[in-house]
């Protein structure tokens, strides 16, 4: 068989198409099928019905060689995807001893008597390759026919992901020459169309390896990804193109590779310099400090945070003044500055970040309108203070996520991974 080029995405299940559940396994499979380099053409969903079914595997194998299906092997009557899979290629199902075996055995452990219409998840069409399933019943399945081939998913994600995986992907793997590898820049006060602009040349000429740019949470990911004969190979072709890279207007804004999040790179850059960190939160309302603590073993570096909504907490918890918030309002840049000076002395912290800001959708000002926000860094060198202007036409959410976002660039500026202008 050939290696896998191009593929569809098909999901089978009438709960996806009314709407009453989300199609993550289609956006799982499509990250992991861009991430081993496969193209995928379409991706389509069809209810439990197989006259339907046959018709989008048929328009899905005129265009591509391989589609990836979830959902409909069940072991009820509705369910069945692997029998039109079968009848599409016109191939006949036999029953497998050593799959019936492995569901009988999957009852046993759960303590419980294999009812009689799981024996239907063991006929496999023939010609098959079968991934065993230790997180269900129903193993999964690479149908293949002359060129083409099916791999069969069960719908449950608990399921699905594993045996991607663990089976799935060494199975592709397995039939490909050639290796793909990706790394991610992360760059924070840069926007995608200006990151774009710069990497133009290299996003239309390079085709090994490929630069794409893309937004993600308010800031900017730019993904480097390399075919080559082995890893190493690959990743040097990255690091090449990276070079170039930072070479650019873009070096500058670039924090971090494949570091996950930038509260990430900043924990790990506080950490090498055993540096403490600590929060003063208005707009943010705590997300800072989750987005922290939502990192395992961050407690030698996060101390802890206050959420001051109002002014009084503001005053009592941090020192902010009564006569500055009386003179420049609770959203301004003195303010900022005095909370995050505040939090660090108060949990007496090496760095201390604040925001204060307008969220929206109501409570803006002509003077202070929603988008506004004031992200402020403390250190023993003093303060620095930033102001945000956001579209207030962004979402609540959007607003404080990216807030958060900009404080912890205010943070990485700081300790030289990022420009501090910007
Ligand atoms: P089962 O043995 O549980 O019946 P199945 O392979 O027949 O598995 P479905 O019956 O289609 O799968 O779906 C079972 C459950 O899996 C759904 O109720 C839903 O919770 C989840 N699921 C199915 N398809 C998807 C999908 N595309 N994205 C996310 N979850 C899904
Ligand atoms: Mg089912």
């Amino acid at each position: 068989m050939k290696s896998i080029k191009n593929a569809e995405i098909l999901c089978v299940g009438t709960e996806l198409l009314l709407g009453d559940i989300v199609n993550t396994n289609a956006a799982f499979m499509a990250q992991r099928l861009a991430e081993l380099g496969v193209s995928v053409y379409r991706q389509s969903v069809v209810g439990d019905n197989p006259a339907r079914l046959k018709e989008a595997l048929a328009e899905s194998f005129s265009r591509a060689d391989a589609v990836f299906m979830s959902g409909g092997l069940g072991p009820t009557c509705d369910d069945l995807t692997k029998e039109t899979v079968a009848e599409y290629f016109g191939l006949s199902m036999y029953l497998d001893e050593s799959v019936l075996a492995s569901i009988r055995t999957y009852f046993a452990d759960i303590g419980r008597e294999m009812p009689d219409n799981n024996i239907k998840q063991a006929y496999i069409p023939e010609g098959s390759v079968v991934f065993k399933n230790e997180w269900g019943t129903a193993p999964a399945l690479a149908v293949e026919c002359g060129e083409k081939v099916a791999i069969l998913l069960p719908g449950p994600p608990v399921e699905l992901h594993p045996l991607w995986y663990e089976r799935v992907e060494p199975y592709l793997t397995a039939r490909s020459s050639s290796v793909i590898l990706s790394k991610n820049l992360h760059i924070l006060n840069m926007g995608e169309s200006a990151v774009e602009e710069r990497l133009r040349p290299m996003m239309q000429n390079d085709k090994n390896p490929t630069v794409a740019p893309y937004a993600k949470e308010g800031e900017v990911r730019v993904r480097v990804s390399a075919r080559a004969a082995t890893r190493e190979e690959a990743s040097a072709l990255c690091d090449s193109a990276i070079e170039r890279i930072r070479a650019t207007e873009v070096g500058d804004f670039i924090y971090g590779i494949d570091v996950g999040t930038a509260e990430n790179a900043l924990l790990l850059s506080l950490r090498e310099r055993g540096m403490t960190l600590a929060v003063a939160e208005s707009c943010t309302g705590g997300l800072i400090a989750k987005r922290f603590t939502d990192i395992a073993g961050c407690s030698d570096v996060f101390l802890g945070g206050c959420v001051t909504y109002s002014n009084e907490a503001k005053m009592a918890l941090l020192g902010v003044k009564a006569e500055t918030l009386a003179a420049h309002g609770a959203v301004s840049k003195e303010t900022a500055a005095e909370m995050a000076r505040g939090v660090r002395l108060a949990l007496g912290a090496d760095v201390g970040l604040a925001t204060t800001g307008i969220a929206g959708p109501g409570g803006g000002t002509p003077e202070k309108p929603v988008g506004t926000v004031f992200v402020a860094i403390s250190t023993a060198e003093g303060e620095k203070v930033k102001k945000l202007s956001m579209s207030p036409l962004r979402s609540r959410a959007y607003i404080r996520q990216s807030s958060g976002t900009q404080a912890i660039g205010l943070g990485l500026g700081f300790c030289g991974d990022l420009s501090s202008e910007g």
